[in-house]
């Protein structure tokens, strides 16, 4: 079994979506180097898609995530 561990700290590269620069953006990488999205919105809210399909191009969750939040994240600021 691939093993996922979240990434904090690495950020997410535009080719994404929304993703790469929203606050509620998990970076996660298998071990064999795949890339998924987790949405922090889906633990609270069953809209959000736990591994959102990528690239996200609308979404209503989207929030700009600001320096703090790309440090925790692995998210890109605007
Ligand atoms: S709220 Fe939308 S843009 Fe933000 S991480 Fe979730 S799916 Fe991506």
């Amino acid at each position: 079994m691939t093993a996922r561990a979240e990434r904090p700290g690495e950020r997410l590269p535009a080719r994404v979506g929304l993703c790469a620069a929203c606050r509620h953006a998990r970076r996660v990488q298998t071990d064999k180097g795949a890339l998924f999205v987790r949405c922090a919105l889906s633990t609270h809210d069953p809209v959000y898609a736990r591994y959102p399909r990528l690239p996200v191009v609308s979404c209503l969750g989207y929030s700009v995530a600001d320096d703090a939040d790309a440090e925790r994240s692995g998210t890109e600021p605007d």
